[in-house]
């Protein structure tokens, strides 16, 4: 694909749990767009700062880590987005509970959102994509052609990442993750920077009730019927 053809761009937001990545991924596959899960890049500064030992409510220790952040993304021959940390391929140790919990708390800070907002644009200017996150149509990608909102209930997100860790061997219990979930959400959609909210022009699209192939099914029909593709 060249450069200068026109993009396209579909943001899909939501809270944690709702099942955006793997849904993103999955359509994002089906219709021969870029992935960009930029969850994934607030866990790989969280991961930096858990390492340097600064306390994830201090803004100012945080802030003042930033300019040693070097976060690049890279694509395997399956078409994964591996995130490197100052050259370390990391992909695999930012998805624990603590990462989720330190970026949660961490990405509430404007200094951190705008050190992290340019990278998320050069990939929508460079290819077709579809990018999941929290603000990805109201602030990364204002002007994104497609904007889903993929939300499902606390305990509906609760109980598919209690499978998920049961299924993975390592299992929690389901009030605590329960309570993770609202606390994530409780952070993510009341900080002042680019709080969680949907894009005035998103559809709102609730899975509680339907299942992984009937939901991605509504996403490619939604992309499908706004792009023309
Ligand atoms: O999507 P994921 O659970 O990997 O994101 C981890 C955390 O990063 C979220 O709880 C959220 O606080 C933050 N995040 C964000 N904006 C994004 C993506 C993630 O604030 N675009």
């Amino acid at each position: 694909m060249e450069a200068s053809e026109p993009k396209f761009s579909v943001a899909i937001d939501g809270p944690s749990g709702a099942g955006k990545s793997t849904l993103a991924r999955a359509a994002a596959k089906e219709l021969n767009f870029v992935y960009v899960d930029t969850g994934a890049i607030y866990r790989t500064a969280a991961l930096y700062i858990l390492r340097k030992g600064v306390e994830p409510g201090d803004s100012a220790a945080v802030a003042a880590l930033l300019p040693e952040i070097g976060i690049t993304m890279a694509y395997d021959g399956g078409g994964l987005q591996r995130m490197l940390l100052n050259g370390e391929d990391v992909t695999d140790l930012i998805r624990t509970q603590e990462i989720s919990m330190t970026a949660s708390a961490v990405s509430a800070y404007p200094a951190v959102r705008a050190f992290l907002l340019e990278m998320q644009r050069d990939m929508a200017k460079k290819y077709n994509v579809i990018m999941d996150g929290r603000d990805i149509g109201t602030v990364v990608l204002p002007d994104a052609a497609v904007k889903i909102f993929l939300t499902a209930s606390s305990e509906a997100r609760a109980r598919r990442r209690w499978l998920e860790l049961e299924q993975r061997g390592t299992p929690k219990d389901f009030d605590v993750l329960l309570r993770e979930t609202r606390e994530r959400d409780e952070n993510d959609m009341n900080r002042a920077a680019a709080p969680l909210r949907p894009a005035e022009d998103a559809v709102v699209l609730d899975t509680t009730e339907i299942n992984f192939q009937e939901s991605l099914e509504r996403i490619i029909e939604i992309i499908r019927e706004r792009t023309g593709l």
